[in-house]
Order: structure tokens, then C-alpha cells, then sequence
């Protein structure tokens, strides 16, 4: 098994990627199918980290990305030391992000033949901190790979797009993700086609979904949302329930890590070494702890708004159902397991209506992207799915 094998479905990155892995034998004279700025796109869950790492630990591996070797698990956990990679937590990079990326990129390899910076969310820089990267991009140091990882081509300033090779990732197939997950994870095969259905295409939610019972729970209390608005105040209770879930899940996720940081910075500042007292620590390491907290806080927002994000993903699910149904269309259903709700659902409305909801969840994930205040956003969701034609009256 090579580093390769861990991307589902993406024969066609595969194979620019490893030829360009093939030319990068002599990192003093890299050939044609090489390049110093990569840029990796595909829809959510495609595997654009996967598709980073592996691409970096073949780069690393003596042997083109073997998968066993110490340089291609150490590269693709983050643990190598010439493989940089950067998670924003946050909602945007700023300047300053781009800046400590810029001095921490000049280092020169100490182990491996190139140093590697992968940049995960690279559409979260902003267009400020974008134009700082740019000079860095057009001439970098002979021994560094830039790998930018995003959505789509769009969510960078075309002059970044520019400077960077593309390499596009697809949607896999309901068939390769189920595949994927009973050959790897040893999920039974009924599990492993629900999981893939459900998630539609997305790998990390369906291995979540075969897995984990509170995910399937969660999902089920979604689903149940639009036939429980009934009137106005279910539909606030329905917002305000999916908000607290989202808040609940989030902080499952986020309180783990905010402690374990804020213990590592008291550590760094002196605690437990002998002689420093704790209002010492306060003292020294109360700037920092600001800092990480502002961080903190601002990683917990993202996390709420990617959980609420997720709910309004699989109900645009359930009408697009609703709507296959209203047409008597032949593709397969996502929430197969709900066909009567669904029948029940489109036999209610017409096309025209569940057009109007899908219409409105659309709006709704818009919204939330741009930062809109949650519980006013959701309400008003509720609203528009019991009475899609409510902003017309
Ligand atoms: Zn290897």
C-alpha cells in the first residue's frame, strides 16, 4: 500500500501528482512535471489534506511515497520535520499569519530534499495577507513546495491562482466511498452504503456516520426538523434546539483542545519548574493567554457554524428527496431509510414549494458563511421552510 491509496476515487490527481513527484528526484533540478506552488481543489470531503500529505510524504520517502517508511508517516502526520502544515482554527489568516509563514517557509531542509508547507484552508487568507504570500510564491527558495488547499480555484485572488499549479479533486462515488469504508475500516457492507449515501461522497462524515452513534443520532434529530413546524413557536424551538446541538457538539470537539493549549503555554511560561510561583506565570503569561483565548474563542465560533452548517447540508438532503419524489424522478433517494416521511412530504407540496425551501436553505448557508447572528438566521429559516412563500406576503 503507497501513500496514493489513501485518496478515494482521484485517479487523474494521482497521476500529476506522483509524475510530479517522479521529477523531483534531484531537488537541485527538478523537471517539467514539478513545481515550487501547488494548488489543491475539491469539494468538501474529497480529501484535499489527504491529497496534501500524501503528495508531501512522497516528495519526502526515499522510495516515491512508499506509505510505510518513518519519512511518509511522519509527513503526512504533521510530525516531519520538513513538512510544515498550517490548519487555520480561525476564521481568516491575517498578515501576521502570512508573515510567520513566510519566515518559517526560508529554513532550509534538515532532513528530507524539500520543505513542504501545505496550507489547508488557503481560502481563508485574507486578500491583504494573500498579496503578502505572493512574492514568496513567485520565487521561492530552491527547496520549498508550497501546496494550498482549497474549495475551489475562485476562493483564491486569481493573482495566487496564478502562481500555482492546479490539481482538481472530484466528488467520489456513493460506490467507491462504500467501498472505501468496508475495505478499510472493516465496516459491514450495509452500514458502509447507508454511511455513503448519507454523506454523499463526503469521506470523513460517512466514516463518522458508519462509526459513531451520537453522528447518526444527531443526524436523525435533523431530519426530524421540518416535519415538526408546525407554527411559529416550533419553529423557534426548532431553531433553538439545532443551535444548542450545534454549541453542544462543537464544544465536545473544542474544550479538549482549549485545555490542553492552555496548559502547554503555562508550561512554556515556567509552571512546575522550581521556584515560579503561579501569580508569576499570571503575570508573564497574561498577554499570551489573551491571545490564545481571542484564538480560542474565535476557533469555537467556527466550529459552531461548521456543525450548523453540516445540519442545513443534509437538510437540503431531505427536500432535494422531497423533490426527486415530486417528479418522479428514477435516481436514487440520499435518506432512503425515510422514504414514507418523504412520500409523505411531497404529497403535501408542490415543486414549486420545495424549490422555495431548497431556495431558502441556500440563502441560510449563505448567510451563515457571512457571519450572520445565528439565532436570527435560523428562526428565520424555520419560518421560510413551514411557509416558503412568507416573504412574498
Ligand atoms: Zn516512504
Amino acid at each position: 500500500m503507497n501513500v496514493w491509496d489513501e485518496l478515494i476515487g482521484q485517479d487523474e490527481a494521482t497521476e500529476v501528482l506522483s509524475r510530479a513527484v517522479a521529477d523531483a528526484q534531484d531537488a537541485a533540478n527538478p523537471g517539467p512535471a514539478m513545481s515550487h506552488a501547488w494548488l489543491i481543489t475539491g469539494p468538501p470531503g474529497s480529501g484535499r489534506s489527504t491529497a496534501a500529505g500524501a503528495f508531501a510524504a512522497a516528495l519526502q520517502c526515499p522510495d516515491g511515497g512508499c506509505g510505510d517508511c518513518a519519512s511518509c508517516r511522519t509527513a503526512r502526520s504533521g510530525a516531519h520535520p520538513d513538512v510544515h502544515i498550517v490548519r487555520s482554527d480561525t476564521l481568516s489568516y491575517g498578515v501576521e499569519d502570512a508573515r510567520e509563514l513566510i519566515v518559517r517557509s526560508a529554513v532550509v531542509p534538515t532532513s528530507g530534499p524539500w520543505h513542504v508547507v501545505i496550507v489547508e484552508d488557503a481560502d481563508r487568507f485574507t486578500d491583504d495577507a494573500a498579496n503578502t504570500l505572493l512574492k514568496v510564491l513567485e520565487e521561492p527558495p530552491r527547496h520549498l513546495v508550497w501546496v494550498l488547499c482549497a474549495p475551489s480555484a475562485e476562493d483564491v485572488l486569481a493573482t495566487v491562482r496564478s502562481r500555482t499549479r492546479s490539481v482538481h479533486l472530484r466528488t467520489p462515488s456513493t460506490g467507491e466511498v462504500a467501498a472505501a469504508l468496508h475495505d478499510r475500516y472493516d465496516i459491514d457492507p450495509a452500514m458502509a452504503a447507508f454511511a455513503a449515501r448519507a454523506s454523499q461522497g463526503h469521506i470523513g462524515r460517512a466514516r463518522a456516520l458508519a462509526r459513531d452513534d451520537n453522528v447518526r443520532t444527531r443526524r436523525q434529530e435533523v431530519l426530524r426538523i421540518p416535519a415538526s413546524l408546525r407554527d411559529l413557536p416550533s419553529c423557534f424551538t426548532a431553531a433553538a434546539s439545532l443551535l444548542e446541538s450545534a454549541t453542544e457538539d462543537a464544544r465536545s470537539i473544542t474544550d479538549e483542545l482549549d485545555a490542553r493549549e492552555a496548559a502547554d503555554l503555562r508550561r512554556a511560561y515556567g509552571e512546575g519548574a522550581d521556584g515560579v510561583t503561579a501569580a508569576r506565570i499570571d503575570r508573564m503569561a497574561s498577554r499570551a493567554m489573551k491571545d490564545l483565548e481571542k484564538a480560542q474563542k474565535s476557533r469555537r465560533t467556527r466550529s459552531v457554524r461548521d456543525q450548523v452548517d453540516r445540519a442545513l447540508v443534509d437538510l437540503m438532503a431531505y427536500y432535494r428527496d422531497v423533490l426527486v419524489t415530486q417528479f418522479e424522478g428514477t435516481v436514487p433517494l440520499i435518506n432512503d431509510e425515510m422514504r414514507p416521511q418523504i412520500h409523505a412530504e411531497a404529497a403535501l407540496c408542490d415543486t414549486a414549494e420545495t424549490t422555495a425551501r431548497l431556495e431558502a436553505l441556500d440563502r441560510c448557508r449563505q448567510a451563515l458563511a457571512a457571519n450572520g447572528a445565528l439565532p436570527l438566521i435560523l428562526e428565520g429559516l424555520m419560518v421560510e421552510l413551514k411557509d416558503p412563500y412568507v416573504l412574498a406576503r
